[in-house]
């Protein structure tokens, strides 16, 4: 390993590995195919380079991201080392040109998208030359359960085995599920003994939930004070992006955006002037940002729910690469969830497809709705059980206004949706609380229901906030995400039975429900 920090020194000017660096060169080293899931600006890239460097012949990195790519060689040349990228931005006589010079050995690493795997040709030019390793980066894409499942990512295993020596292989990802986990080992042949999982944990970063603002309202009071800090707002369309965008540009914020329906030259400027700080500010789909390496970002907002938790830990994430303490705001309304329905069932995919991302959309819900550490929320969700069980930095933790009791409220809702025969949502679970004469709620005589009307002193917004509060931290079970009716689970027969009390923070007015509930 002695020679590992020479390189670490020579190449790189670092005198320490990170976390997990170590182990990652190792295991390449000793010629075992492994996998590193680390947080984003963890320092995955080193993983390979450094053992590229050790190594004889070229290291293939296999990534989906252009930009990335070209930003990658950029570094490595400037430190001294021979690299190229092969992708759809060379034009095809550089391609060959590239291809030529890889198979003569001049490069030390070499990236490619995964599309190069199914020429023969390339395959035929590996074949003859020496390789150091291959590297996956971004390995989550080959999983089908991932969020970023891209095909043409799983179809290079099959091409892979045409090869006579195949290397040492590596996967890289900051993103990963249990399910994808098990995929992306399966799919390489690495051992779990070769995982190494640094945890997601991203401890500079402070996650607030903003609800019951006015979102403009809200963006002047946030980067108002901070108009020379870097920061990115995810907005959930095309034209949300474009409204937002004009709307800070109008109050002459250094502002530039980015979106899939811009020219690749306006995109190219835009992610150029946000990079080298010209214009600090961006507004962007989530088209924008991957691969995107800028240490210096301040503050992610979401402008709406994305669709999943990997989607938002990813972007968020985008913030404080550099470790120095940034915040990610996620600003939820009503219609966040609709927008994302929308856009699922508007997707070309399969049913099967459709249900995985209605799950994910669901747990994105829970996290907005929830009271407990919204970093635990997130570590949990992906597994990763380290850590302690609240932040102290995000909003959920720093909320100091007292929690209240709202163990009888919650009695009436579990017991109301019990009685509508757990067939129905939490729309209309609210409505018959309220006591409200809806047209559905008599058709099904739910107003002879014990419980009707039993919730009447607050407002069905409010039931409804409950309810979803219920939902997610266990209360109440959705189902089937696309049709989500409520049902008990077995924490909600505890409360009913009084043995367990529900403490919530959501209710801003102080009511109090007076008469006993049986
Ligand atoms: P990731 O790909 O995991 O998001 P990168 O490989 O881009 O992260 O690394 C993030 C940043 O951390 C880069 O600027 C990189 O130079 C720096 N870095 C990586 N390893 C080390 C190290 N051992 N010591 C100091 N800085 C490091």
């Amino acid at each position: 390993m002695n020679k590992a920090y020479d390189i670490l020194k020579e190449y790189f000017g670092y005198s320490s590995f990170r976390t997990g660096q170590e182990k990652m060169i190792q295991h390449v080293l000793n010629g075992h195919n492994c996998l590193a899931i680390m947080p984003t600006g963890g320092g995955k890239s080193l993983c390979y380079q450094v053992p590229g460097l050790l190594l004889e012949g070229t290291a293939l990195i296999i990534s989906p991201l252009i930009s990335l790519m070209k930003d990658q060689v950029d570094a490595l040349l400037s430190n001294g080392v021979s690299a190229c990228y092969i992708n759809s931005s060379l034009t095809v006589r550089e391609q060959e040109r590239c291809l030529e010079e890889m198979e003569a050995g001049v490069y030390k690493f070499v990236y490619v998208a995964p599309e190069r795997f199914e020429s023969m040709e390339f395959i035929d030019t590996i074949q003859n030359m020496p390789l150091s390793l291959i590297a996956f980066d971004e390995a989550h894409c080959i999983s089908q359960w991932g969020h970023d499942f891209r095909p043409s990512y799983r179809s290079i295993v099959p091409n892979l085995k045409l090869l006579h020596h195949l290397p040492t292989t590596m996967a890289l990802t900051a993103t990963a599920t249990d399910d994808v986990i098990t995929d992306i080992l399966d799919l390489l042949h690495i051992s779990e003994e070769a995982v190494v999982n640094t945890g997601f944990s991203r401890d500079n970063l402070h996650f607030n939930l903003v609800k019951g603002v006015d979102k403009y309202d809200f963006l002047l009071e946030t980067i108002g004070s901070r108009k020379t800090e870097s920061g990115i707002i995810y907005a959930p369309t095309r034209k949300t992006t474009d409204q937002v965008y004009e709307f800070l540009r109008k109050k002459n914020f250094p502002v530039t955006k980015y979106h899939g329906g811009m020219s690749e030259k306006d995109r190219k400027n835009a992610q150029l002037a946000f990079i080298k700080d010209e214009s600090p500010i961006m507004v962007a789909t989530n088209a924008f940002g991957m691969g995107i390496d800028k240490s210096n970002v301040r503050y992610v907002i979401h402008y709406g729910m994305p669709m999943n938790i990997e989607s938002y830990y990813q972007e968020a994430g985008r913030a404080g690469r550099d470790g120095e303490p940034s915040d990610c705001y996620l600003l939820v309304s009503a219609q966040d969830i609709q927008i994302q329905k929308f856009l699922i069932e508007q997707s070309i995919q399969s049913e099967e497809k459709k249900r995985q991302e209605y799950d994910k959309l669901q747990q994105m819900t829970h996290y907005c709705h929830t009271n407990r550490c919204l970093a635990r929320f997130i570590l949990d969700y992906f597994g990763d059980s380290e850590g302690p069980d609240n932040c102290g930095r995000c909003s959920n933790c720093l909320q100091t206004s007292e929690k209240e009791d709202m163990t009888k409220e919650t009695q009436m809702i579990l017991s109301c949706v019990k009685r509508m025969g757990e067939r129905f949502g939490a729309s209309l679970t609210a409505k018959v609380l309220k006591g409200s004469k809806n047209k559905k709620v008599l058709e099904f005589d739910f107003d002879s229901l014990s419980t009707y009307g039993l919730l009447s002193q607050y407002s069905e917004k409010e039931i409804m906030n409950l309810i979803q509060y219920l939902v997610a931290d266990g209360y109440l079970l959705v189902q089937d995400p696309k049709f989500p009716t409520l049902k008990l689970s077995s924490a909600a027969y505890q409360v009913l039975k009084g043995e367990t009390t529900v403490m919530v923070q959501l209710f801003k007015e102080k009511k109090r429900v007076e008469t006993d509930f049986h």
